[in-house]
């Protein structure tokens, strides 16, 4: 089993390999791949859809306005950025924000699940429908499973997936803003309550899709995205 040193290391590897990675056309539009930021060792794990305007432009996921809706519901519950770890979906910016495409959400998906069995976090909050169905394999859409935690089976982990509602829509509705609020305050308790028990892998659930080949060190690795 890695230290949790060696599992930032094998992140920092993963932020390279992202930050090259032309598996998709969004990699010619972007001003800079998103990674994702936080605790590398998080309990809690958030999962948004793809990089808007604000994160192309500095490499760091939710800090235009849904970012400081998050920002403020997290400290509402006594958490922040520091304690969590916050990633998307894609990693790149869709032109106009249009939704992800789904070749896209094929292309990014093994990042997402490599960054969760490196983070092994208890809790993964999932915001919003893309990230939802994504993680929960299910085509339930948001309004149906909000507030309701799920088990699920991530690579060799068994993991509390909490969907809620994006922020980005409790901007736009004061009533889906109330109800995000609300679930988000189940989150204490969750993390409180510890990690699900896990079961014994089988060698078909061992195997979470790799992330690609390594690639070269690059110069700027960013370590600060992450402690
Ligand atoms: N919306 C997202 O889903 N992710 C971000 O990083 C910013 C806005």
């Amino acid at each position: 089993m890695a230290t949790a040193e060696q599992r930032r290391e094998q992140l920092i590897e993963l932020l390279r390999e992202v930050r090259s990675c032309e598996r998709c056309p969004l990699y010619a539009t972007r001003t800079r791949a998103v990674f994702g930021a936080g605790n590398a060792n998080a309990d809690l794990m958030f999962v948004g859809e793809a990089p808007g305007a604000q994160e192309d432009l500095q490499g760091i996921p939710f800090v235009g306005r849904a970012g400081k809706l998050l920002d403020e519901l997290l400290a509402e519950n006594g958490l922040a950025r520091g304690d969590v770890f916050i990633a998307n979906v894609l990693k790149s910016r869709p032109p106009a924000n249009r939704d992800p495409q789904p070749d896209e959400i094929a292309a990014c998906k093994p990042f997402l699940f490599r960054q969760v069995e490196l983070i092994e976090p208890t809790v993964i909050c999932t915001l919003g429908n893309f990230s939802t169905k994504l993680l929960t394999g299910s085509p339930t859409g948001i309004s149906r499973v909000h507030g309701i935690p799920q088990l699920h089976q991530l690579g060799e982990r068994t993991v509390k997936i909490f969907p809620i509602y994006h922020p980005a829509a409790g901007l736009r509705t004061p009533s889906v803003k109330q109800t995000l609020r609300e679930d988000f305050q189940k989150l204490p308790a969750l993390l409180a309550a510890g990690p699900p028990p896990q079961q014994q892998p089988s060698p078909a659930q061992a195997s979470v899709p790799p992330a690609g080949e390594p690639v070269p060190p690059a110069e700027d690795p960013q370590p600060k995205l992450f402690s």
